[in-house]
């Protein structure tokens, strides 16, 4: 069958799309679409066109296979051209997404409806473009200036409500996509044609000093990001010097930014992203289906998995010590659905059901039907055990056991359990309902059942699942402890706290080594660290900054003193008792202090990262150095655009 076909309907051409998977702009659907639209201009019978795809999308996006191929004809931006120069109006229908290429084709038609659950959006900054073809010059001659640089800059595609409240579609359908496109159809035969939009006027223009606003927050918003802020140039551009001009500045611009390192690592890390969850050895094993899901600890990380695991329609049961506690689990998720509620995320409806579907309770006993159980409870290997005792007493012996422990030992865990193969670590970061990453850890006797069912949950979840190993602090905290170490030695070495900082942000974290810890609370750490004295050997380095901090009660940002003294609006400021600390301590230690330049200090952080990173690759503890880079990117704030510690140091 063919990839375009056009029947006719009556006055109506049918343009359908049937493309797998996303109805990709592939060379053979843009010569298919240039194909129809001559057919329907030498038909006289025929008044108006319909665009439509098959499956479950209209077109979302490029086709993949055709990126670092040289173009051909017809390209993307002349299939929009041909579109727009049709002598009968073609009616854009739109269901699922309408992404990149797809709403810029949908641009050059006269009209466009989409069905109520349609989103539609230009999501190239996520890959470090801007759209090529024609989507910053035709977007804000459609809706206002501001909604399109919103769209464009954000790459976060809209819904059909908003679509429709800001002039992008001209109806929202219900019902059968195509019946209602062609009712609509009926409506504008009598219309004269729309003017295209690259003859219309931008709707609402900014005047300059606007301009230099948006433009001004746009930079720091996208933190060193070049694409969002490029985008506004060319909307700009299009805007001040003519569509024609535009859109030749948008093409330059979007080849410049093609080639460039940032879009080659967000293209790197889109795709990581995609691949690492994807084992080979798990092809065609059958994951257990999962129901009912039990939480062991209804703490800061229970109560998060808790929520997410709702969020996901699953029944959820927590078990934490005492009444007090499960009252206190049960409000903790309370207030996380809230958050969703009052953000719009879910509705009274939804908020109802899935707080009724959360259930706790004192007594293991009651994870008898439970298909999979994750422990959340203190990070002790004694609490643990009598945990993971009590669930092979009382699950189903084929039910799986999780453990979001942060750095214990989990083939320790499941040696003491019955069936120790459905033993397998699930590590949420915090907050475990926001956070995208999700480690899974696989024991030495994990069976291949437990962990595909780990990975079916984790993609429940809507999680980027990273297989890895067990080992002290798993992929991501092994690598932040080996970094943190060495951040410690340039504090001894001669650098401060917040030049640290500064260079970490200025490369692109969202925020610094130390104003983190502060923020996490010094005492924790803390504590671990006096534990672990004993063991400490006496040949390491050995960094006492952080617990002369703890003596002196600075715990972090909630007492206001921490490695920064907090201002009453919580804004961290360097402290110059800090800083003396620090500089005593090197006399002490007889370390001749020297400059760190930022460079140093991010080379310094980035072979530290890279040393680790490439011991955890041998061990096995990762599957692949672009795992890594996911989960530092998704887990530690590393910047996206630098496509993470592996690829930008990559040999
Ligand atoms: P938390 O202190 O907030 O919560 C632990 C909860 O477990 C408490 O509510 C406690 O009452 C309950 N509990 C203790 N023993 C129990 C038992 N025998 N049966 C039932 N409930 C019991 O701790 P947390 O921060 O949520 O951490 C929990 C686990 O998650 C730890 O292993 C931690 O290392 C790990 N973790 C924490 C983070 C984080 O950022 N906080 C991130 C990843 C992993």
């Amino acid at each position: 069958m063919s990839i375009v076909t056009l029947t006719r309907e009556g006055h109506i051409g049918v343009i359908t799309i049937n493309n797998p998977p996303i109805n990709a702009t592939s060379h053979s659907v843009r010569a298919g679409i240039v194909d129809a639209l001559d057919q329907i201009d030498g038909d006289p019978a025929i008044k108006a066109g319909i665009l439509i795809c098959e499956g479950k999308t209209f077109i979302a996006g490029a086709d993949v296979t055709e990126f670092g191929q040289p173009p051909k004809d017809p390209i993307l931006p002349d299939v929009i051209k041909r579109l727009e120069a049709t002598t009968k109006p073609v009616i854009a229908a739109i269901h699922g997404h309408a992404l990149g290429g797809g709403l810029e084709v949908a641009l050059g038609c006269q009209y466009r409806i989409a069905d109520k659950s349609a989103k539609l959006g230009l999501p190239e900054v996520n890959l470090g473009l801007i759209p090529g073809a024609g989507g910053t010059v035709r977007l804000p001659r459609l809706v206002p200036v501001t909604e399109a640089i919103s769209m464009i800059t954000s790459g976060k595609p809209v819904s059909s409500t908003k679509a429709n409240e800001i002039g992008l579609i001209d109806a929202i359908c219900h019902g059968a996509l195509l019946d209602a496109a062609k009712d609509f159809a009926q409506t504008i035969l009598d219309r004269d044609m729309p003017v295209a939009l690259v003859d219309r006027i931008p709707v609402n223009a900014p005047d300059s000093a606007e301009w230099d606003e948006i433009i001004a927050s746009a930079s720091k918003k996208a933190r060193g990001q070049i694409a969002p802020v490029t985008a506004i140039n060319a909307i700009r551009h299009g805007i001040e010097n003519g569509a024609e001009a535009g859109l030749l500045f948008e093409r330059t611009k979007f080849v410049e930014l093609r080639d460039s390192d940032q879009s080659k690592a967000l293209r790197h890390i889109f795709f990581a992203e995609r691949s690492v969850g994807k084992l080979p050895e798990l092809d065609g094993v059958e994951p257990a289906t999962i129901t009912e899901v039990g939480v062991i600890g209804g703490g800061i990380m229970g109560a998060g998995i808790a929520t997410a695991s709702l969020l996901a329609g699953f029944d959820v049961i927590i078990i934490e010590r005492n009444e007090e506690a499960c009252a206190n689990g049960r409000n903790t998720v309370e207030k996380h659905l809230s958050g969703s509620l009052k953000r719009g995320l879910i509705n009274q409806d939804r908020f109802d059901r899935l707080m009724a579907a959360l259930s706790t309770n004192t007594d293991y006993a009651a994870l008898g039907t439970a298909d999979l159980v994750v422990e959340a409870v203190f990070e002790d290997m004694g609490v643990k055990h009598d945990v993971f005792g009590k669930l092979s007493e009382h699950c189903k012996p084929d039910a799986v056991l999780a453990s979001n422990t942060s750095y214990l030992d989990i083939n320790e865990i499941a040696a003491k359990c019955v069936n120790p193969g459905r033993v397998i670590g699930l590590h949420f970061f915090s907050p475990a309902h926001i956070m995208k990453l999700l480690e899974i850890v696989r024991t030495t006797r994990a069976d291949a059942k437990s962990l595909a069912t780990a990975f079916a949950f984790g993609r429940a979840l809507g999680k980027i699942s990273v297989p890895c190993g067990v080992c002290d602090g798993f992929i991501g905290n092994r690598i932040m402890s080996a970094y943190r170490k060495h951040c410690e030695y340039m504090l001894e070495d001669g650098a401060l706290p917040h030049q640290i900082d500064a260079a970490m942000v200025a490369f692109g974290f969202p925020m610094g080594l130390f104003a983190m810890q502060d923020m996490a609370g010094l005492e924790i750490s803390w504590a671990t660290r006096k534990r672990l004295a004993p063991f400490r050997g006496i040949a390491e380095r050995y960094v006492a900054l952080g617990d002369y901090l703890c003596e002196l009660e600075r715990f972090g940002k909630k007492n206001g003193l921490g490695w920064y003294r907090y201002d009453e609006n919580g804004k961290a400021q360097p402290d110059p008792e800090v800083d003396a600390l620090v500089i005593a301590e090197s006399e002490k230690k007889g370390i001749a202090r020297r400059n760190f330049t930022d460079d140093e200090i991010i080379d310094t952080i980035l072979s530290a990262m890279r040393n680790e990173g490439d011991k955890i690759l041998s061990e096995g503890i990762a599957n692949s150095p672009d795992a890594i880079d996911v989960v530092m990117i998704n887990g530690y704030g590393f910047p996206r655009h630098k496509g993470g510690p592996m690829f930008l140091t990559r040999k």
